[in-house]
């Protein structure tokens, strides 16, 4: 109980809706109050003016990846651009891409960690300002990856953060920034096959009772970023490339054996075997759980699967908000997200309230006394993450967890 509560601050925030004093949702008309909204962007305002004084000093070129390198920042102007509809964030995103194009390493091939990321974003920031010779080489880079993350044995894992499920996030962004015609279907379906059969193989070579089993580094995680949770996640966004025989016999029971391993508490283990209820992060822990179950739920439509979302996200509510600070990977912004999947699951305005509580948390940055993490300004540890999660909120109908959700 004592780790527990070294890991993150009790939450001080009234738990419904009906006790809120402050009104950052307006029940009248099941939305957030217009005060809030407006709230919400003044703060993003600001912490962007203190990322922009502050990320020259911390910038490292030598780490081009999306997670806590330069790309990152990228992908932030790019979100930017979006959802305030103004082309200067473009301009500010295309300086950077060009220069960490030129300082990729060639080594890996996921979105986040890996060259996937910075070439997808690249590709979608060229083809914005309509620079398509440049777009066209940049897929043509990300087509590149393919075969060695079609070969079984090219020691690639399956994971969001490094592996397999990482570059099938890379295709479907490509997908959804740039059109249809962007990546071809067959590729989706080939990586697909590849994260189902690497699954079969492990499950069978292990004597598995799940009949698909997945590892990172020899340890079998179960958190969103490198575990089996985050790569059911990732196929059953992509359920049109499923047939029914691997949607019924193979992802099903696998996400029951994950429902099986659930704490009391509602928290899920970080891997297998590991019976300490300890981390509530989206990288490891109840969050990963959340997306999972409520997505299987509008997939397969069983009470349980929401049942079971429901429980992950009181965990998250009650012990979410973090001494490691304000970041996506292992931060309050990753589990206000979490939050606000439910409420895009399930409409209850309450999980829009508790989302928004979270934000609120968040907006207080630097005054809780948290935790400096090592790249405090990426988008995964750091300010950029809490910035993209503010101004998503803005727009909770369609707000998106970057890398992750499609
Ligand atoms: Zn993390």
């Amino acid at each position: 109980m004592g780790d527990r509560e070294e890991r993150h601050i009790p939450n001080p925030f009234p738990k419904t809706l009906a006790a809120d004093s402050i009104k950052v949702v307006d029940p009248s008309i099941g939305q957030l109050s217009a005060d809030f909204v407006k709230n919400l962007q003044k703060s993003a305002d600001s912490l962007l003016k203190k990322l922009e004084r502050e990320i020259d000093s911390n910038i490292d070129w030598g780490d081009t990846s999306i997670y806590t390198g330069c790309c990152g920042y990228s992908l932030l102007y790019l979100h930017l651009a979006d959802i305030l509809g103004d082309d200067i964030y473009l301009q500010k995103a295309q300086p950077l891409m060009e220069r960490c194009l030129k300082k990729m390493k060639g080594k890996r091939s996921s979105f986040l960690c890996g060259d996937a990321g910075p070439l997808a974003v690249a590709a979608v920031v060229f083809s914005k300002l309509n620079m398509k010779k440049e777009m066209a080489n940049c897929i043509q880079g990300l087509k590149k990856l393919e075969r060695d993350v079609l070969n079984p044995s090219s020691g690639l894992p399956d994971e969001i953060l490094y592996g397999r499920a990482g570059y099938l996030y890379a295709l479907l962004f490509l997908q959804r920034e740039i059109g249809k015609d962007a990546v071809h279907d067959q590729t989706i379906h080939a990586v697909v096959e590849a994260i189902l059969d690497s699954g079969r193989a492990l499950a069978r070579h292990e004597k598995s009772r799940s009949p698909l089993m997945y590892e990172w580094h020899e340890k079998k995680y179960i958190g969103a970023a490198h575990g089996i949770m985050g790569i059911l996640f990732m196929l059953l966004q992509v359920k049109e490339y499923l047939n029914d025989k691997e949607l019924q016999e193979k992802i099903k029971p696998t996400i029951d054996y994950m429902c099986s391993l659930q704490f009391p508490s509602g928290n899920m283990p970080s891997s297998l075997g590991n019976k300490t209820d300890r981390l509530i992060h989206w990288c490891h822990g109840a969050p990963g759980g959340v997306f999972l179950f409520a997505k299987a739920y509008e997939v397969f439509g069983n009470q349980s699967y929401l049942d079971q979302a429901k429980k992950c996200a009181e965990c998250v509510w009650e012990r979410g908000l973090l001494w490691k600070g304000y970041g996506l990977c292992h931060g309050t912004a990753g589990n206000g997200y979490a939050l606000l999947y439910m409420y895009q699951v399930t409409k209850d305005t309450e999980y829009l309230y508790q989302a928004a509580q979270f934000a609120r948390w968040c907006q207080d940055y630097g005054t809780h006394r948290c935790r400096t993490p090592d790249r405090p300004m990426s988008l995964f540890e750091g300010l950029a993450g809490t910035i993209y999660f503010l101004t998503d909120l803005t727009n909770p109908e369609s707000a998106k967890f970057p890398a992750f959700v499609i």
